[in-house]
């Protein structure tokens, strides 16, 4: 067994060798030990060697009594610290303890023989204080860390907010709270899984983390939230500056396995002391600004102000709302005809969602077709426009009445779940018709990440007879190199490409490519929010024949759209233009 290595800080020499002579006495342990006659010389030595215990004598030349026994005990912490007093002062040996002395010995008094097992018996105890302590901390740290991505959590907010507004109370100074919320991250979740989804939020925080100043917090609060705090900012210029820098870096793709994943961000901030000087206030009222980013296009930031707070209510009220409305029948399908106006024929026409509010009246699907996909009911709705739509062409079938072929809008999040395909198998299986009259209209987004899945997707639907379109193109990010890996059947081009069309030459010069591009690759091109003849008759020119939109009709109800498809056509309408 290796020696014990003591020191004694003792000023009088004789004392040191009485002690030294006792310490030989030991037969089961094996001691050294080093002199120290000041303050100073213990430093030093306790900077150049291994120490086990201290023997410590309180009154010495540059230091005495309590003094003496704070800077021991604050300069070797794990050390253990006997001390060695000439008069039994109970009193101040009780302080010493409770300061984190182990034990005492009165010089001269000592039983000289058990002396070994008290000095063993103090280091065991020192021992056991550390590790204990030690494991109160990583017990502590457990607690207020998020185990993923090593950030503190939410339960770390309150401790630390506290601190940080305090001093900025004290400085007089502002406190910016950011709270940030991912964009498409559950998407990313749900279709790759949760190792990807980990990932994805590791690098996010670290990304987050590379934009703030050493003296800002950050804390994963939620699933892909979080919050930050930065302190002394002004009210505009820097904390503009970090959320924008904030968003870009969350932006760019994360690449991860050869596949790029890409993520937003929508950031809510509120100040502390200009919103508010309550911290829980200032977290909802950062959390509300947020949800207005959210509402305001996404990949944006927003500054919290009062009028906002009506704004988060309305939205959780309206969640409520929706999932009632599901199982109330308050949801129906309306059908918008897609004309050729080669022809003046119904060449299909598209479901689309309305929402019969028992206090608002009609609603159309843009009002609440983005809440619907963050709370996860757009898995229902589409659902029940599919199951509607395979009811709807049934009874128009055996009606006589020749509606070619129904699209459904499909939400990317739905659309990338793995049994997306059998549920829609499930359902068309319900009709006594081959789906071939079935169009699924996806996003840009949906072929954005995860191709494998997307394609196989595809393909298998395909295989069914079931056709695909890309809807709202050219506003997405999809490449054409995307568009060419995936099989597609249709492109809606964007309504905002028409609606200006007549007079804009950029519009002309992109329908007309969208149009070429389509043909090109075999695909039926179709032209949204269609509403004046002058648009007909350039994007006729243009070669772009099916044409969707108010000039041939509004989304109506089903027997409405019977009337169209058994009627003369459109081509009349168009003559008397
Ligand atoms: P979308 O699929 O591009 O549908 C076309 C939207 O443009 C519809 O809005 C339609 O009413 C509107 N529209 C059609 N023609 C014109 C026009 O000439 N002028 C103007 N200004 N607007 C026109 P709506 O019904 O509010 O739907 C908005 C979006 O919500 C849809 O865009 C679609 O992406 C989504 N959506 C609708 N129903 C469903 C659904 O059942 N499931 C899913 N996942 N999404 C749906
Ligand atoms: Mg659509
Ligand atoms: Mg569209």
């Amino acid at each position: 067994m290796a020696p014990i290595n003591l020191l004694m800080i003792e000023d009088y020499y004789d004392h040191f060798e009485i002690f030294r002579q006792s310490l030989l006495l030991q037969r089961d342990f094996e001691f050294t030990v080093t002199h120290a006659s000041t303050l100073a010389q213990a430093d030093q030595i306790l900077d150049d060697k291994r120490i086990d215990a201290i023997i410590l004598d309180v009154n010495l030349p540059d230091s005495r009594g309590w003094s003496t026994v704070e800077h021991v005990v604050s300069r070797a912490p794990t050390v253990p610290v006997i001390l060695n007093t000439a008069t039994s002062d109970k009193e101040f040996a009780a302080r010493a303890l409770h300061a984190g002395v182990q034990d005492f010995i009165t010089k001269g008094e000592y039983d000289p023989r058990l002396l070994g097992r008290l000095i063993r018996h103090a280091i065991e105890r020192q021992q056991l204080l550390v590790q204990l302590s030690e494991a109160k901390q990583r017990e502590h740290d457990l607690a207020i860390h998020d185990q993923l991505t090593g950030l503190l959590n939410r339960k770390a907010i309150a401790e630390v907010a506290a601190n940080v507004i305090a001093l900025a109370r004290r400085t007089d100074s502002r406190v910016a709270v950011l709270f940030i919320d991912l964009d498409g991250f559950k998407i990313v979740n749900d279709c790759e899984g949760h190792q990807v989804g980990d990932a994805v939020l590791i690098e996010t925080a670290r990304r987050i983390r590379a934009r703030l100043r050493e003296s800002d917090y950050i804390f994963r609060v939620g699933g892909d939230e979080f919050v930050c705090l930065l302190r002394d900012t002004n009210r505009t210029n820097n904390v503009d500056l970090v959320a924008q820098q904030i968003i870009e870096s969350i932006n760019a793709p994360i690449n991860m396995d050869g596949r790029d994943h890409f993520v937003g961000a929508s950031i809510g901030i509120s100040f502390f002391p200009d919103d508010s000087t309550d911290f829980d206030q200032l977290i909802q009222y950062a959390d509300t600004a947020m949800y207005a980013a959210k509402e305001g296009g996404r990949n944006q930031f927003q500054y919290y102000d009062d009028q906002m707070q009506t704004a988060s209510q309305r939205r959780l009220t309206q969640e409520r709302e929706l999932r009632h409305a599901l199982s109330n029948r308050e949801l129906q399908v309306y059908y918008q005809p897609i004309v050729d106006s080669a022809t003046g024929k119904l060449a299909a026409c598209e479901a689309l969602m309305r929402w019969s509010h028992p206090k608002h009246g009609w609603l159309a699907a843009s009002a609440f077709i983005d809440m619907a996909e963050e709370s996860g009911l757009i898995f229902d709705i589409d659902e029940f426009v599919l199951r509607e739509a395979v009811a709807q062409y049934d009874k128009w079938k055996a009606a006589g009445v020749d509606v070619p072929s129904i699209h459904v809008n499909i939400s990317a999040r739905d659309f990338m779940r793995p049994d997306f395909v059998t549920r829609v198998q499930r359902i068309v299986a319900r009709s006594a018709h081959a789906p071939t009259w079935l169009e699924l209209e996806l996003t840009e987004n949906s072929l954005m990440e995860f191709s494998n899945r997307t394609l196989n997707h595809i393909l298998r639907l395909q295989d069914m007879g079931v056709r695909v379109s890309i809807d709202d193109f050219g506003m997405g990010y999809s490449s054409l190199y995307r568009l060419k890996r995936h099989p597609i059947n249709t492109l809606k081009i964007d309504r905002s490409f028409i609606s200006d069309l007549v007079r804009n030459q950029h519009d002309q010069a992109i329908v007309r490519a969208i149009v070429t591009l389509a043909k090109c690759m075999s695909m039926k091109v179709v032209a949204e929010g269609v509403e004046t003849v002058e648009q007909v008759r350039l994007l006729n020119e243009f070669d772009c024949h099916l044409m969707q939109g108010y000039y041939y009709g509004k989304p109506m109800q089903n027997d409405q759209l019977s009337l169209i498809a058994q009627g003369s056509g459109f081509a009349a309408q168009l003559a008397l233009h």
